[in-house]
């Protein structure tokens, strides 16, 4: 296969959808090149992206738990990736390693594409838990204009530490302050672990939430989140994570191969049959 070659490194990587989805725009696109996966552990990981070139790769997708340590490698960093210190993105330039983060672009893009008009009057926007995707979601919030960006988690310290991510707007809660902060929340965000299969569920009372209020989970797998079922049930908007996933592909793939590729219904139909197993 001739034309640039792209890969996504992690460890383990054999979960990651990012072949299907950059191979579908290969092929749509008429475009030559590849996109493979690199397992790579985290001991061979500088050693492996400094030989990018010598591999023949213009660049690749970075995931778990590789963001970090990728990050500190980069010659030059887009704004999005230094503010979380952490990139999935990186590609050669001039024979510099430059990256980004595109986790937040992603999230936003998602709920643009789904629920035109989500942002509202951007006065508060509440996001549950404060791991590494809570990080990118925060900070794009804040990015977007919201008055307040409430972080709720289970450890007390990572909401702090999440919530300074938002500067000024960002305010750190434990579960317990959730119901009053639902009664004044134009959109709900689960950035936690909770409700994807193989895992607890999310429990939340969702009776203080008012019916404008956008509700998205960032889990994917289910699809329909417990959370976003009993959210449309009561009359709220409602936005899955699939897209966010799809989305964060997009600048990727435009630095590699030339394209900026849309998100299809096609490509996102081809990723649930993926995940349903068809
Ligand atoms: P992570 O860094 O491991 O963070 C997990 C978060 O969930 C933490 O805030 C943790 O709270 C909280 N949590 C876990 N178990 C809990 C429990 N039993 N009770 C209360 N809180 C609990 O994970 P991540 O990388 O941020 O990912 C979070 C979710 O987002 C995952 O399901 C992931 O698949 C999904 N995701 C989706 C996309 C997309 O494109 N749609 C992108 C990235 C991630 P503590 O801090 O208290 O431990």
């Amino acid at each position: 296969m001739n034309g640039p070659k792209a890969c996504v490194i992690g460890w383990p990587v054999r979960q990651s959808r990012s072949p299907l989805i950059h191979r579908y725009w290969l092929r749509l696109y008429g475009v030559e090149g590849s996109y493979e996966l690199a397992e790579v552990e985290p001991h061979a990981f500088e050693a492996f992206v400094r030989d990018f070139a010598a591999r023949g790769l213009v660049g690749g997708n970075v995931t778990v738990p590789h963001k970090e340590a990728a990050f500190a490698l980069l010659d030059a960093a887009e704004p999005a990736a230094a503010e979380l210190k952490a990139a999935n993105t990186l590609w050669l330039e001039d024979g510099a390693l430059r990256g980004t983060n595109t986790d937040g672009f992603g999230f936003l893009a998602n709920l643009d594409a789904a629920a035109p008009g989500w942002e509202g009057r951007r006065r508060l926007a509440v996001v549950l838990g404060a791991g590494g995707a809570s990080r990118a979601v925060v900070a794009a919030l804040a990015g977007r204009g919201f008055a307040r960006v409430a972080v709720v988690n289970r450890t007390a310290s990572r909401a702090f530490e999440v919530a300074r991510l938002a500067g000024r707007a960002g305010e750190p809660y434990g579960p317990d302050d959730l119901p009053e902060l639902l009664a004044e929340t134009g959109l709900l965000v689960n950035a936690t672990s909770l409700g994807m299969t193989g895992k607890p569920p999310l429990e939340i009372d969702l009776a203080p939430l008012s019916r404008s209020a956008v509700v998205t989970d960032l889990v994917y797998a289910p699809l329909e989140t417990d959370l976003l079922a009993a959210a449309r049930a009561r009359g709220n908007a409602v936005v899955d994570g699939l897209g966010m996933l799809l989305h964060q592909a997009a600048p990727g793939f435009e630095r590699w191969f030339g394209v900026r590729p849309e998100v299809t219904p096609e490509l996102r139909s081809n990723l649930i049959d993926n995940l349903l197993g068809r």
